[in-house]
């Protein structure tokens, strides 16, 4: 049964002004399964409106105060856990379980992190650093947050977005991407009568929406996940304002497998975090960069992995044929040893693959795939690795694999990226930060460091 998604303002569930709508279509099955309103700048208007008006109170709500009401948030969220899973998996087509058992509960964590992180603030110490004046710092929220999702994880982008900055006493406005609304509204009509009205805002739209936020004079802030073309175009919007910006932006992993790691479990980890959400993933391990001496054992136990690995389908058409597309202009050089064909059903699918033989100036190393590929390329020599691993534009996630201590060390040091990790790959939980550098943007989501990035420092003194 197709149903409709809408905007949510002041806390209610409202279509677009101007009544345009957009088809939701299931990657699964290439078919419509809902359709969402469609909004234009005077949604974004009365959204702000909605969010400016709730600020001016909950700025003010004590810590314990905004506690109380994230706790029950989630627990609200816990209890629609199945209806907001069945809702994620039409617009993305992930396995059930792994959404109602795994996404949305960690999700759920989040809000309930928050719940307590929020009645934790410090700080530096109140004193006398001028004789006769006493100063201290305050910390405040920045106001309403414009936020931005993609469509990867949705309802967990959603989460890690507004939860921090809710917390903090903001005020948001947030636009899921437009190919995976559903979640997020819901999310937000089920919060309506938990969150003071206005607290928390939806708009449902594409890229002009997002443009229309990024834009907006009375947004005091911007966060964004997505890809880098998009954090550049946000942070030139609110550059004009001077508007505060927050970029969760691609990654592209590198994954150094040494020569002496223990190739069974680390094949196998790879594998995983390579293939999970069918590559759709920020931090999946897309780019092994292994040893010659293990390269051939590498190769071909991923090859394997590949070929018994199922997934899910890519979110779309588009996706699909840009993914393809980059493998089909991969060099001479490159080899598919597993996978990189659509096989013969409906929906957007595509066998999990790996490719190797590439050198470091290649489109499939350089940008990152966003798919259910694994790039493999071969290193002698530490430093090597090193400079491959480096020697691309993003900086979210890395890992090396070594029974190494020392070479252990020296990795987590030098790989530039915004979490580095030995013998797992992109460990995530509530109270870890996640955001990256170089391309990846900056600011980051979850733990203190989530909460901090919505507030602001103010220094205050009197005379004695
Ligand atoms: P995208 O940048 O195309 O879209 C993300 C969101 O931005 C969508 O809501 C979209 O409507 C909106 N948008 C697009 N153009 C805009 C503009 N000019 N102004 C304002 N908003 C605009 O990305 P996507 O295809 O939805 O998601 C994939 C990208 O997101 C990948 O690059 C991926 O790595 C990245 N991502 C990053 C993280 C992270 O934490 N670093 C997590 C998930 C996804």
């Amino acid at each position: 049964m197709i149903h409709n998604v809408f905007n949510v303002v002041g806390g209610r569930t409202t279509p677009a002004a101007a009544g345009g709508h957009r088809e939701l279509i299931d990657p699964a099955t290439g078919t419509a399964h809902a359709v969402a309103t469609e909004s234009r700048a005077a949604d974004v208007d009365q959204a702000v409106a909605s969010a400016r008006e709730a600020f001016g109170s909950w700025r003010h709500a004590t810590p314990a105060a905004r506690s109380a009401v994230l706790l029950r948030a989630a627990d609200v969220l816990e209890t629609h856990a199945d209806e907001l899973a069945d809702l994620e998996v039409a617009d993305t087509g992930k396995p059930r379980d792994v959404t109602r058992d795994e996404e949305i509960p960690a999700s759920i964590d989040v809000v309930r992190f928050y719940a307590g992180a929020c009645r934790v603030a410090d700080g530096r110490s109140t004193g006398e650093y001028i004789e006769g004046v006493t100063s201290g710092i305050r910390r405040e929220p920045v106001g309403v947050c414009g936020q931005i999702t993609p469509w990867n994880y949705p309802f967990m982008m959603a989460v890690w977005k507004w939860a921090p900055a809710v917390a903090a006493g903001n005020a948001v406005v947030l636009k899921p991407s437009e190919l995976t609304p559903s979640s997020t509204s819901r999310m937000a009509e089920l919060l309506g009568d938990v969150l003071p009205s206005g607290v928390l805002n939806v708009v449902c739209g594409g890229p002009d929406v997002g443009s229309a936020l990024a834009a907006h004079p009375h947004v005091a802030m911007v966060s964004v996940t997505g890809s880098p073309r998009t954090g550049h175009a946000v942070a030139l919007a609110a550059a004009d304002r001077f508007a505060r910006v927050h970029l969760e932006l691609g990654g592209n992993a590198p994954v150094v497998i040494c020569d002496d790691a223990d190739l069974d479990s680390t094949v196998e980890q790879v594998a995983f975090a390579a293939f999970y959400n069918a590559g759709q993933d920020c931090t999946a391990a897309s780019r092994v960069i292994a040893h010659e001496a293990v390269h051939d054992e590498v190769v071909q136990r991923l090859a394997e992995a590949a070929r018994r690995t199922t997934i899910g389908p890519l979110i779309s058409a588009a996706q699909r044929t840009r993914v393809v597309a980059l493998l089909a202009g991969s060099p001479p050089h490159a080899k598919v040893v597993a996978g990189g064909a659509a096989p013969d059903r409906d929906g957007f699918f595509l066998e999990p693959t790996v490719v190797t033989g590439l050198r470091q100036d290649d489109e499939l190393v350089q940008s990152e795939i966003f798919g259910p590929v694994i790039t493999v390329q071969s290193y002698r020599g530490d430093d090597e690795a090193l400079a491959l691993a480096n020697g691309v534009e993003q900086g979210l996630t890395a890992s090396v694999w070594t029974a190494s201590h020392a070479r252990a060390m020296r990795f987590l040091r030098d790989l530039d990226f915004g979490a580095v990790s030995v013998n797992a790959h992109a460990p995530m939980g509530s109270e870890l930060p996640h955001g990256g550098f170089g391309s990846s943007g900056y600011g980051k989501d979850l733990g203190v460091y989530g909460l901090d990035d919505y507030t602001r420092i103010k220094h205050v003194a009197h005379a004695w």
